[in-house]
């Protein structure tokens, strides 16, 4: 069955630190992570926004895996479920927004593919 616990993009929501936090309620663990993604995106990023269960299956998300995320409405208006099932994945520069710092992803992608 298909692991709905990886992310649009490829990224794998179940060793994320937001969802974590999310799941144990842990807002120690959410100031953390807020403060890293704030350092990391260079925009302020508050602890109080660090409630996600992950982009594809039910529950909160993050405004920036969801309505900001360029590759979430880019999946959505071509009403795919991932970048897996995109014909452009391989050197889709919006999707390398991700790939060029976790190029793990395009793994993560592929194996999606080969489930299908
Ligand atoms: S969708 Fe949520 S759980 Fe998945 S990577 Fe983004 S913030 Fe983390
Ligand atoms: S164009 Fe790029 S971001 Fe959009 S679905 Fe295809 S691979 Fe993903």
């Amino acid at each position: 069955m298909e692991n709905k616990l990886i992310g649009c993009c490829g990224l794998d929501c179940e060793k994320c630190d937001a969802r974590i936090a999310t799941i144990t309620n842990d807002d120690a663990l959410r100031e953390k992570t807020a403060a890293l993604w704030t350092k990391l995106n260079g925009v302020l990023i508050t602890p109080e926004s660090i409630n996600c269960t992950g982009c594809r299956v039910e529950g909160v998300k993050t405004p920036f895996c969801d309505k900001l995320c360029s590759i979430h409405n880019c999946v959505r208006e071509k009403g795919l479920d991932t970048c897996a099932d995109c014909k452009k994945m391989n050197g889709c520069s919006t999707l390398d927004s991700i790939v060029k710092n976790s190029p793990f992803v395009l793994e993560n992608l592929k194996h999606i593919q080969n489930e299908k």
